[in-house]
C-alpha cells in the first residue's frame, strides 16, 4: 500500500501540546504512516508583523518535543530550503523525495480558513488531500470542498492554546509548563527564548 505522509506545517514559536495532539490524532485516525512537523523558514505571512524566533530555535524546539514519539518527526526541509516558506514548493519536494506516497497537509480550523490566500495553493490543492483539526476561537471552515480540496475531518479534545499566548506568558514570567513539552521548555531556558532564562 502507498505511504501516507502527513505534513504539519507552522511556525512553532513555540511548539505546544496543541500542536502535537493534532498531530498524533491526525496520524492514528487516518491511518498516516508518519507526520512531518515542518517548521517554517521564513514564515512569510508572519514575517514583517512581529518577531520571529530564529528557525534553527523553532526547529530545536520541535525536535525535542517530538522526542520519541512513534511516526512523529521534526523536519529542517523548509530550513533546509532557505527563503519564505511556501506549502506548494514543500508538497512537491516531499512528493519528489517520497514517489508513490499519498500526502496529507494538516491544518487547524483557523488556517482552513486562509487557504486562498497561499502562493499556489493550487498545487497543493493537486498534490495533498487536507486534514482539518478543529480549534477553538475560529469557526469550522465552511465550502472547502465546493472549492475543490478533498478534505478529511480529525476531532481533537479542544486545546484552547496558542504560541502568541504562550510568548506573552513567557514575557510575564507565567510558566508554560505542561502547555509545552518539557525537553521543549528547556530550550527555551538555556537558550533564554522569550526573554525567559534559568
Ligand atoms: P501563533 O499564535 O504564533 O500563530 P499558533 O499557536 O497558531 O501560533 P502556528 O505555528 O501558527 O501556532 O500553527 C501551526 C498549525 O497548528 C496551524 O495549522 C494551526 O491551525 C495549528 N494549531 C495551532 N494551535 C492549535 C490548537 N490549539 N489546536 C488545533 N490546531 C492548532
Ligand atoms: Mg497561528
Amino acid at each position: 500500500m502507498a505511504t501516507r505522509l502527513g505534513i504539519f506545517g507552522g511556525t512553532f514559536d513555540p511548539i505546544h501540546v496543541g500542536h502535537l495532539v493534532a498531530a498524533v490524532n491526525a496520524r492514528h485516525q487516518l491511518d498516516l504512516d508518519r507526520v512531518v512537523m515542518m517548521v517554517a523558514n521564513v514564515p512569510w505571512q508572519k514575517a514583517g508583523t512581529r518577531l520571529v524566533s530564529p528557525a534553527e530555535d523553532r526547529f530545536d524546539m520541535v525536535l525535542a518535543a517530538v522526542g520519541d514519539v512513534p511516526g512523529l518527526e521534526a523536519s529542517r526541509t523548509e530550513l533546509d530550503r532557505g527563503g519564505p516558506s511556501y506549502t506548494a514548493d514543500t508538497v512537491a519536494e516531499m512528493a519528489r523525495a517520497n514517489p508513490g506516497a499519498q500526502l496529507f497537509v494538516i491544518v487547524g480550523w483557523d488556517v482552513s480558513a486562509e487557504l486562498a490566500s497561499w502562493e499556489r495553493f493550487e498545487e497543493v490543492r493537486e498534490m495533498a488531500s487536507l486534514v482539518v483539526v478543529n480549534r477553538p476561537g475560529t469557526p469550522p471552515p465552511v465550502g472547502l470542498v465546493q472549492q475543490g480540496w478533498r478534505v478529511e475531518e480529525v476531532t481533537v479534545p479542544n486545546l484552547d492554546i496558542s504560541s502568541t499566548d504562550l510568548r506573552a506568558r513567557a514575557v510575564d514570567g507565567r510558566p508554560l509548563d505542561y502547555l509545552v513539552p518539557g525537553p521543549a521548555v528547556r530550550v527555551i531556558r538555556e537558550r533564554g527564548l522569550y526573554s525567559v532564562s534559568g
